[in-house]
């Protein structure tokens, strides 16, 4: 008689869509039942010894904030999208003044001619996904646990659906750093720890004088770093600079920023509100 075989279910894989309520959690791994310490992204346990690791391919970017950080047109023109894929453009001297430059940040999708980030409301990891790989056919979507070829490193993708994208990029420490928006380069999450592991890490912004709460996890992408990234300035920010809504947001952001809550803070009818957004896009 045919009995029929107990299939082994083997742990559940890491639900990164989970959103990252717990500020404290530990990065060593996803189901880690202790906090981490509060000087480092593990709990006392895993800080001695952490057995799940993100290969190197050994042609991951050194970790290097002065390169961004200390020319402030360079901090103010570059965003997260710029430094995890490795763009580095100075802009138009005549364009700066005291390191706010009117030039527009680089945005996925718009050198393959995705529209513009501000005639959508919501970002969604297929639509960023979609973008990147229009831009960069090449990109390889893979997994924390993968090492990457030699010539390629990786980047981590996630989103606050309500409004913005953000990306980090490993560094040759291991580590992974970020640079949310045209604020600096840096190491930390959002609750001023290392990233072991952007998956894991802290970055809920929402209670740093502003609503940026990255909760959706999209993927890890392996970048090559042979070449130069295909990735373009768009959109503008001068519009949104002139709205209103909080100013650490406007600075913290990657891609177009809170619109609809900036209206909706500075109020006036529904009709005012979309007038001044079609003034503003012209
Ligand atoms: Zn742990």
């Amino acid at each position: 008689m045919l009995t029929r075989k107990r299939i082994k279910v083997g742990r559940p894989k890491v639900d990164t869509r989970a959103p990252n309520d717990d500020k404290n959690r530990c990065q060593c791994v996803p189901n880690c039942p202790y906090q981490a310490t509060r000087d480092s992204p593990f709990c006392a346990i895993h800080k001695k010894h952490c057995t799940r690791i993100s290969p190197l391919s050994g042609s991951e970017p050194a970790y290097e904030p002065a390169k961004y950080n200390e020319d402030p047109n360079i901090k103010d023109s570059h965003n997260c999208f710029a430094y995890a894929f490795g763009a580095y453009e100075p802009p138009d001297p005549a364009k700066c003044k005291e390191g706010r430059c009117d030039v527009p940040f680089h945005q996925p999708g718009r050198a393959s001619g995705f529209p513009s980030f501000r005639e959508f409301k919501r970002k969604l990891c297929p639509d960023l996904v979609a973008r990147l790989l229009g831009d960069m056919p090449w990109l390889k979507i893979v997994r924390f646990e993968d090492k990457c070829e030699k010539g390629w490193s990786k980047v981590a993708l996630v989103i606050d659906p309500r409004s913005d994208y953000h990306f980090y990029r490993q560094d040759s420490n291991g580590y992974w750093s970020h640079k949310p928006g045209g604020t600096a380069v840096t190491n930390r999450d959002a609750s001023g720890r290392l990233i072991y592991d952007p998956a894991l890490a802290d970055r809920n912004y929402s209670d740093k004088n502003g609503a940026l709460n990255y909760t959706n996890f999209c993927t890890y992408l392996s970048v090559p770093r042979f070449v130069a990234p295909r990735a373009k300035r768009g959109g503008s920010r001068h519009a949104d600079k002139k709205r209103g809504g909080s100013r650490t947001d406007k600075k913290r952001g990657c891609g177009s920023r809170r619109k609809r809550h900036a209206d909706k803070k500075r109020g006036g009818s529904r009709k005012r509100r979309s007038r001044r957004r079609s003034r503003s896009r012209n």
